[in-house]
């Protein structure tokens, strides 16, 4: 029987309602570095500060993991920043912002309560902004906006603002507007204080971060007179027109807050960190697969979203993140992994970022805990200690790269079925096999093609079985049924076939282009064709 909990119910609920869990999601260039190193200026860091983002000269460990990071010059590494602001705790969960998509990138938003959506104020909303935010509204995560790089030319606000209606169908509703257009920034007004400006100031070389004042609407009107009237007659046209700021259609993705400022110029950061308190939802009970939810008040649960390999090859090492969604994790403690119902204990627990680790021995709903060799783990896990939970599955997105894997030596085809099957259960990528090709040349199926650099790497590295990987030429992914693949295997089409996902036996039809699958289906409207998660 489970002992008394050390942690008071009320504590629990308290620490809880102080915590905000968050990602930033961007296209690359956008400025996520920048803003994140901004966040954390303006935050007192609780752990590792020192290690946001060290993008040129990364200290600590060197591995396997990051040569590959560093040959690339990206950041494959993810996990959560944890500061504090304004007595809260923020959990910044970081999404790889590389160009190369991984699937990765989208199960992170697994573990936020609310996403921070960045937007190049000369370049609008990118493909992979976009896509991130696709994900978001499937998964009910509310989106916060920021338009970046004020401080530059770039478009005009009411553009963008019509962008963000138009194109993601979510009603932007600013809470901050720009006095100044892109490129001749002044200062900002508030939705909630348009008696009162917050003019900025560059200062001189060796600090980009500009200097703030606060003036009185008489003064904004003596003193920045044109830019100033402008700015407040386009925010009330902008309010006036709009739904105005909701909690409930916040958080059910109907409306995004909106700020405008530079990261680089530190204008406007402290904003949009104060509404992340304010406005993004604390850990709310989670939903449970079996129906129901788990309250945040119960004993520990937490869910695996992502699992880290051989950040270290001095240890050989495979850390599993956690996000804590209930009680109290207490470094040590005995936990069960729903999927099996074995227990394991937790001795190496860290809070990881970047290269740097710190050892955590206490964690609440909302922190992420990174657990050390926990080999068992897989991504999408439940662990629970006391009344069993289980969360959903965390869903396959659509592959929009494939592949067929061989080993270049057969005669190792154990080392090759076993690293297969690791890599497929770790959901590095999505293994899918065909009749046609058999178990030896089963066809990797990913949302992003560095996917596959790491499956090569780790294959050859880890699993002493090089192999090379054919492209095919497919880009999308259907869900059909076995009527469906008849049709497919019977039409001998050049341009699709039918393979089955060995994760869960969906039978996934792909097919070389969109217009290859219109085509397709106007030919054939009875087959069913539901897509996989579409974040295009
Ligand atoms: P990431 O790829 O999204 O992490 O983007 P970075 O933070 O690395 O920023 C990309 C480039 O944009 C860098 O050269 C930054 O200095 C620049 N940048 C970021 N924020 C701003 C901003 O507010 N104003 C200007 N002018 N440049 C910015």
């Amino acid at each position: 029987m489970s002992s008394e909990p050390s942690v008071p119910t009320v504590q629990v609920l308290a620490e809880a309602a102080r915590r905000r869990t968050f990602a930033v999601i961007s296209h690359p260039d956008a400025g996520k570095s920048t803003l994140t190193e901004a966040l954390a200026l303006h935050a007192r860091a609780i752990t590792s500060a020192g290690a946001v983002h060290a993008k040129g000269g990364r200290r600590g460990v060197t591995s396997d993991w990051m040569e590959l990071e560093r040959e690339r010059g990206i950041s494959v590494t993810s996990a959560a920043l944890q500061f504090g602001h304004r007595d809260h705790v923020m959990n910044l969960v970081d999404t790889p912002g590389h160009a190369d998509f991984s699937e990765d990138t989208y199960r992170v938003l697994a573990a936020v309560d609310c996403a921070i959506m960045l937007v190049d104020a000369a370049k609008g909303l990118e493909e992979q902004t976009r896509k991130l935010f696709a994900v978001c509204r499937h998964r009910g995560v509310p989106v916060i906006t920021f338009i970046n790089k004020w401080d530059r030319r770039g478009r005009d606000a009411l553009t963008l603002l019509e962008d963000i209606e138009t194109h993601l169908g979510i009603t932007p509703v600013p809470m901050v507007w720009p006095v100044g257009v892109a490129g001749n920034l002044r200062g900002l007004v508030e939705a909630s204080n348009t008696e009162q400006m917050r003019r900025y100031t560059k200062v001189p070389a060796g600090t980009h971060a500009a200097i703030e004042e606060l003036l009185t609407a008489e003064e904004a009107v003596e003193q920045e007179g044109e830019p100033w009237q402008n700015a407040l007659e386009e925010l009330e046209l902008v309010l006036d027109s709009g739904p105005g700021w909701d909690r409930e259609a916040f958080e059910s993705g109907k409306i995004t807050p909106v700020f405008f400022g530079s990261a680089l110029t530190n204008i406007g950061v402290k904003l949009l960190l104060d509404s992340v308190v304010d406005l993004a939802p604390a850990p709310a009970p989670r939903p449970l697969a079996a129906g129901g939810s788990r309250e945040v008040t119960e004993e520990f649960s937490g869910l695996v979203f992502k699992i880290q390999a051989n950040m270290d090859p001095a240890h050989r090492d495979r850390i599993a993140f956690v996000r804590v969604c209930s009680g109290v994790f207490e470094r040590g403690m005995n936990v069960t992994r729903a999927a099996s119902g074995r227990s394991l204990t937790t001795k190496y627990a860290h809070t990881v970022f970047g290269a740097e680790r710190t050892v955590v021995d206490k964690a609440y709903p909302g922190d992420v805990v990174g657990l050390i060799n926990a080999a068992s783990l897989r991504v999408g896990d439940t662990l629970f200690s006391g009344r069993k939970a289980e969360f959903p599955g965390l869903p396959a997105f659509a592959p929009e790269h494939f592949a067929v894997a061989r080993p270049k030596d057969i005669s190792r085809s154990k080392q090759f079925r076993r690293g297969v099957s690791q890599l497929d259960e770790e959901g590095v990528v999505q293994v899918l096999v065909s009749d046609r090709r058999g178990d030896q040349a089963p066809v990797m199926a990913a949302v992003g093609p560095m996917q596959f650099d790491v499956v090569l790497h780790r294959m050859e590295h880890e699993f002493s079985s090089p192999i090379t990987l054919d492209r095919l030429p497919y880009q999308l992914a259907r869900v059909t049924d076995a009527e469906g693949a008849e049709v497919i295997a019977k039409d001998r089409l050049t341009n699709a076939e039918v393979l089955i996902r060995r994760s869960d036996d969906a039978l996934l039809a792909v097919f070389a282009d969109r217009w290859y699958l219109n085509s397709f289906q106007r030919n054939k409207p009875d087959v069913r064709l539901d897509p996989l998660i579409a974040t295009a």
